[in-house]
């Protein structure tokens, strides 16, 4: 089986190649493509997201990609390379699991999948002016609504998880969010698994004061934004929080992080939100076990007490890749 593999800007390459070293050594069966995009891929080939790229990403059901910088300088041109992606694939879920993976990493027990709209909300970001201030558009339409729950619901399925709540401001946005519920209700009947709904008020403290109450989390684009980064710094921090962008056709597994200039080129980033994305990928492509190997292996890596700045501890990238490899080998 080909994926492609695009590592991008800044930490990206860095992780990426520690990722594809992680998964390597499980899936040798797995051809992996490298691409090209990203500021790098500007300077190296005049062009933000190549031709090439889009076509194998046209070609194959999966991709493991790293971050990109945007340019510094403004250019009224730039249009960024992972929402034309978006777009053009219709990668209409965001899906970010978010778990803490050992007892003195982050401050929450938490083990949660948050489903988010990918397509329409508040993120298209239109705009108008009215006559002393700005009006911004939202829009949450039944299809995008139905595909979103329905999505959510085979991944309870093919997760074997229990719960699948529905999180709203259907007291406010009573027509907008209500819809957005009222599809919920009706798309998860008799599907077999348990549901509930839940303002988003409510579920940003749920995740605090009551972690173990949540399960798997669907939402609309702004909310799933929000509450995301606030489960993945509660379980450990952006460097543990893998993430997927998926479609009928293509998903594009990445970490939830950027391309933290501040410390790429150093060999200091956290590799597990990639590797963990990585394992996501295998598990998409219908490899569970490896993908399951792939997660004790990075599990057992942290419980050895290996951990990289970000969480405290000493190791460089390339140090928590090779205990990684060690752990894998002896599992
Ligand atoms: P971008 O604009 O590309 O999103 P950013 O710097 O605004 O970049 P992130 O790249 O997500 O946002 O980084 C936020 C902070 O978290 C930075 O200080 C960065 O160094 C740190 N960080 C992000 N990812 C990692 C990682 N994998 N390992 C260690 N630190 C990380």
């Amino acid at each position: 089986m080909r994926v492609a593999v695009i590592p991008g800007d800044g930490i990206g390459p860095e992780v990426i190649s520690a990722a594809v070293r992680a998964i390597e050594v499980v899936a040798d069966d797995l051809e992996m493509v490298t691409a090209d995009m990203g500021l790098g891929a500007f300077q190296r080939t005049g062009s933000y997201l190549p031709e090439r790229t889009l076509e194998l990403l046209r070609d194959v059901p999966a991709a493991l990609f790293g971050a990109i910088t945007s340019p510094l300088s403004y250019d009224a041109s730039y249009r960024s390379p992972l929402l034309r992606i978006r777009k053009e694939f219709d990668l209409y879920a965001n899906i970010r699991p978010v778990r803490r993976l050992q007892p003195d990493i982050g401050m929450v027990d938490l083990d949660v999948i948050i489903v988010r709209e990918n397509t329409e909300g508040m993120y298209t970001g239109v705009e108008r002016d009215i006559d002393g201030g700005v009006v911004t558009e939202r829009k949450v339409t039944r299809r995008a609504c139905e595909r979103l729950v329905d999505r959510a619901v085979r991944l309870c399925r093919e997760q074997g998880r229990k719960r699948l709540t529905c999180v709203h401001k259907s007291n406010v946005l009573r027509r907008s969010d209500g819809l957005f519920r009222e599809v919920f209700y009706e798309r998860t009947e008799g599907q077999g698994i348990e549901t509930n709904d839940m303002l988003v008020d409510a579920a940003a403290a749920a995740l605090v004061s009551k972690p173990r109450e949540l399960d798997v989390l669907v939402t609309l684009n702004l909310y799933g934004d929000i509450l995301s980064d606030e489960a993945a710094a509660l379980a450990g921090g952006l460097g543990f929080a893998p993430s997927v962008n998926m479609g009928d056709k293509l998903a594009l597994f990445e970490p939830t992080h950027g391309s933290a200039p501040d410390i790429a080129g150093k060999g200091l980033a956290n590799p597990v939100a990639a590797m963990l994305s990585a394992a996501m990928m295998l598990r998409h492509l219908g490899m569970g076990e490896k993908a399951s190997r792939m997660e004790r292996a990075i599990e057992g890596t942290l419980s050895r007490g290996n951990r990289t700045a970000d969480a405290g501890g000493r190791l460089g990238t390339e140090g928590f890749t090779t205990a990684y490899l060690e752990v894998l080998g002896s599992l």
